[in-house]
């Protein structure tokens, strides 16, 4: 590992369209480098990002692959490629419907909530943006302080959920 996964091309994106990359659809030697880079060009430019794969013991014999999203600590078996950026559905707000939601999927509601009202485009893989005009400072910096905070708890959060997860996973070898 630690080499460079093999490339793979998205062809032509608009900022506004979102493409989706599923894992199933890797073949054993992009599997085997244990990263993979999608190349592909937005708006005219290119762009290629660079995901690291993980692997986890299937029950009943072999390994089943996962992206590790680059944004938050989660294995997801989908990443989605969206205005220059790559990163998992709950990463872009491509969420659940809410009667399945967790506490960190409010998290996430939450952190989008700021998004929209200071006018930034909804997701946190998504770059921050500026104050929005007329906006006192004072408010701004508050929003900003408490988008952050929860931003760093959706990841602290995925950090505990994996450790109890792995931990669990040793206690019953
Ligand atoms: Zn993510």
């Amino acid at each position: 590992m630690g080499g460079r996964g093999s490339g793979r091309r998205y062809g032509k994106q608009k900022t506004s369209s979102v493409t989706s990359i599923n894992i199933k659809t890797l073949d054993d030697d992009e599997r085997a480098h244990g990263s993979v880079s999608f190349r592909y060009t937005l708006d005219g430019k290119p762009e290629e990002h660079t995901v690291t794969l993980a692997k986890t013991a299937c029950h009943y014999g072999g390994v089943r692959y996962w992206f590790k999203c680059p944004y938050c600590p989660r294995r997801v078996g989908v990443l989605y490629l969206s205005g220059g950026q790559c990163a998992c559905r709950h990463c872009f707000k491509l969420a659940y419907p809410s009667e399945c939601e967790t506490d960190q999927d409010r998290l996430f509601r939450k952190a989008n909530h700021i998004r929209a009202t200071l006018g930034w485009q909804r997701g946190i893989a998504y770059p921050k943006g500026d104050k929005p005009k007329g906006m006192h400072w004072k408010t701004f910096n508050r929003m900003k302080a408490t988008y952050d905070l929860t931003v760093q708890r959706i990841i602290g959060y995925d950090i505990k959920w994996l450790e109890k997860i792995n931990s669990r996973r040793r206690a019953s070898l």
